[in-house]
């Protein structure tokens, strides 16, 4: 597909080069030749009117000068056309190189573009397929037994449940990417305290963390930023939450910061499984998941291509380092609402 829109891109930019150089060149051969008229009819009145002369007695008659010729007319019209073809012909050549290569950059990014979504689309369905394979292959198990007894029709709503369920965390997944791409561009800014987002995104991973007797210590230096309340505090949710699950029982979780003139700089840090470091260059992109045996998460590696995706709607910038077995930390920069005044 991407092959012959590439050869139709270059045919239409050759199309309007050569447009315009051959209506150039016609225009012009027409002045000149129309030049090159002029001049010779003024010439050779010129000759005609001294030839008709009355004969000077005293001084000798000069050679008269020759008339000036229409075929030298026409050879050097003929000329004129031949160098412009020549050079037409040279500027398409020209032409059709630039403009394939000019179609290739235009075309590059939409490629990507395009490339990246069937990639998401094609992940986003694997995903889909799991769930609802194993629903039907339990539904369809049971309705093959003649009876099913109250214990088995229980077994089976709680097992059909489970499937849902996971349905439902990755629609939802889905769905948040969906609008924190489409949010860039209308995104609510307003001023927020940094250390109030830290603490509702706290309260809402609370839970979690209780049944993994987590501890999350907070030790924050306030600032103000500018930005979306709801899509910050979902950032914090997501870095809060893969801490917990990524860390052993009784771990110890902690948020800190730092502040400079423009920014403010926060991190994450956890004392869990830790990301090797081939998996490293590869945990924000969208359904990467590291080594899935070792950290038996049920997670769809979707949520830190959300994270990053809301840290770059409000210009910031977020990394990560780890160690294996030791910890990760994450480190958000961003700026501060001073720096936009
Ligand atoms: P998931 O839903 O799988 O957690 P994420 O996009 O949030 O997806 O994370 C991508 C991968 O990065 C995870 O599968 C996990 O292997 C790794 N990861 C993220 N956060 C941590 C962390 N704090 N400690 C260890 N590994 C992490």
């Amino acid at each position: 597909m991407f092959r012959s829109a590439h050869f139709k891109l270059t045919a239409w930019y050759l199309s309007i080069i050569m447009l315009i150089t051959v209506v150039f060149s016609v225009v012009i051969y027409a002045v000149v030749s129309h030049q090159i008229e002029g001049l010779i009819h003024m010439q050779n009145d010129r000759i005609r009117r001294f030839q008709s002369r009355p004969p000077n007695e005293m001084a000798p008659p000069p050679d008269a000068p020759t008339m000036l010729r229409t075929e030298d007319l026409q050879k050097q019209e003929q000329q004129l056309l031949y160098t412009l073809i020549f050079i037409d012909l040279g500027i398409g050549i020209i032409a059709g190189g630039a403009g394939y290569f000019l179609a290739g950059r235009t075309l590059r990014p939409i490629k990507i573009m395009i490339d990246e979504q069937n990639q998401f689309i094609s992940n986003a369905s694997h995903e889909l397929r799991t769930p609802i394979a194993t629903l039907r292959a339990e539904m369809e198990g049971s309705l093959l037994e003649h009876h099913l007894s109250d214990d088995q029709a229980r077994k089976l709503i709680t097992s059909n449940l489970e499937e849902l369920s996971t349905l439902q965390n990755l629609t939802d997944d889905l769905l948040k990417l969906t609008k924190v791409h489409s949010l860039h561009n209308h995104n609510q800014q307003e001023k927020l305290s940094i250390a109030e987002i830290v603490a509702s995104a706290h309260k809402k991973v609370m839970a979690l963390a209780r049944q993994k007797n987590t501890l999350i210590k907070v030790s924050l230096q306030d600032a103000i930023i500018v930005g979306d309340k709801n899509s910050l505090t979902e950032l914090f949710v997501i870095l809060l939450d893969n801490a917990i699950k990524y860390s052993p029982n009784e771990s110890e979780i902690s948020v800190i910061s730092e502040k400079t003139q423009n920014y403010i700089k926060i991190m994450v840090q956890d004392t869990g499984i830790g990301i090797s470091e081939t998996d490293l260059p590869h945990i924000f992109e969208r359904f990467y998941r590291a080594d899935k045996s070792r950290s038996q998460s049920e997670g769809y590696g979707l949520g830190l291509s959300i994270a990053k995706k809301i840290v770059e709607n409000n210009r910031g910038i977020i990394e990560a380092s780890s160690q294996l077995e030791k910890g990760t930390v994450f480190t958000l920069q961003l700026p501060l609402s001073s720096s936009f005044s």
